[in-house]
């Protein structure tokens, strides 16, 4: 009989989870779903593996809003599904793996504590990632639990690329360093490429993870060698509503001479920047397109100029660009913004067509001309699925 696998993935004010089922092939979707609204107004969502919609619910007002008790009523709803099969191993998405790990981790008192101790490199989500795993242990005493970190796949970084021009000593003493994130993603897009194109999967690829929170990392066979995020999710591109890279001086401006104290700079560059920052309409990029208001082009462009602009910097980094590849949000369904990048990336051999371009499709496909020098492709990627993998492979 088939396994089950359960993969979860936490954040400040939902959780999410993806119930696979083990094949012969890659493990399959059962339900997926989340709770949105944490301690606002929990909602509850779930799909099953047609996508048709089998959960829909505000949760009543007199429930706690919080983390533990969405969690209590997701799985209590999958096992009214699951007449009595247990679940396997669960796996979840951990945003930080700092120096330490480069693979998924079983969950044992030992990895808990080293997860904990990396809660102040990442103090926003660290902590909602280690919460559900507690809460869990509880619940479901019996299953494994395996921990798929989002810096894991950015390891392989040589030190020149993942270091800050600070003293040297003081940076790796302090762990200030470019960790990287998206890398599940990442790392599923390595894994589907070598059925795609092999001289893209064995040569010098670039992906853009172009969604809410966007990146970009250099791949030479496979393997990371530079990224856009740094030592936070909030350097490189420009984001849903996250500045990307700033110089520190103004930083240092806004403390110094605008008299800002670290949380109002926090809220500046976290959550009013970005596309919605630019444009003063939308983070979404679908809003901005629909609009004729001259700022909302402008905050497009500015994306993609910057996306072009990092392609050539991670080009540099792998010594020349045999493929680009789009994923997520953005990067799958937004034929603007590709053209945009790939036009302003002719010089180093990118020749896009424009009507595979212009096609909307869930599937993996190219969209570069046939003799053109850079592959270029629009591949969906899969997290649940890497994760669902990687715990599976940890047993
Ligand atoms: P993600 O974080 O990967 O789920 O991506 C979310 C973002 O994808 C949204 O904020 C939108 O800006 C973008 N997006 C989704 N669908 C489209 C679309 N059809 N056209 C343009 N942008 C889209």
């Amino acid at each position: 009989m088939s396994d089950l696998v359960l993969v979860i993935n936490a954040g400040s004010s939902s959780i999410k989870f993806s119930l696979f089922e083990t094949t012969a092939a890659d493990p399959q979707v059962l339900y997926k779903g989340q709770m949105e609204g944490l301690y606002v107004e929990p909602k509850f969502s779930a799909k099953d593996a047609n996508d048709e919609k089998v959960a829909n619910e505000t949760l009543p007002a007199d429930v706690p809003k919080n983390h533990d008790y969405a969690l209590r009523h997701m799985l209590a709803w999958l096992q009214q599904r699951l007449g009595g099969r247990q679940i396997k191993v669960i796996g979840h998405r951990v945003v930080h793996g700092g120096t330490q790990y480069s693979k998924p981790e079983r969950v044992t008192p030992e990895l808990l504590a080293g997860l904990e101790a990396l809660i102040p490199l990442a103090p926003l989500h660290e902590p909602h990632n280690i919460a559900p795993i507690k809460i869990l242990q509880d619940l479901l005493p019996d299953a494994p639990q395996v921990t798929c970190f989002d810096t894991a796949f950015h390891t392989t970084q040589p030190e020149l690329n993942q270091m800050f021009a600070l003293p040297l000593d003081f940076a790796q003493k302090e762990g200030i360093r470019r960790y990287g994130f998206h890398g599940l993603s990442y790392e599923y897009i390595a894994s589907v490429l070598p059925q795609i194109d092999t001289r893209a999967a064995e040569g010098r690829t670039v992906v853009a993870h172009l969604g809410n929170g966007s990146s970009m990392a250099g791949l030479l066979g496979g393997a990371c060698q530079a990224t856009t995020m740094g030592f936070t999710a909030l350097e490189g591109l420009p984001m849903g509503t996250r500045c990307g890279s700033i110089d520190g001086g103004v930083l240092l401006h806004l403390m110094n001479h605008l008299k800002m104290d670290a949380k109002q700079i926090e809220t500046l560059l976290y959550k009013e920047s970005g596309l919605l920052g630019l444009s003063g309409i939308s983070s979404d990029m679908r809003d901005l397109h629909a609009s004729s208001d001259p700022r909302a082009k402008f905050a497009t462009d500015y994306f993609a100029r910057r996306v072009a602009r990092e392609t050539a910097s991670l080009a540099a980094a792998i010594g020349g660009l045999d493929c680009l590849v789009f994923t997520a949000g953005i990067g799958e369904n937004d034929d603007i913004t590709r053209a945009n990048v790939c036009h302003q990336l002719r010089w180093l051999g990118v020749e896009l067509d424009e009507a595979a371009n212009a096609v909307r499709s869930g599937e993996p496909r190219r969209i570069s001309l046939a003799d053109s020098k850079v592959a270029v492709y629009v591949i969906p990627t899969n997290e649940e699925l890497m994760i669902a993998r990687q715990a599976l492979a940890a047993l």
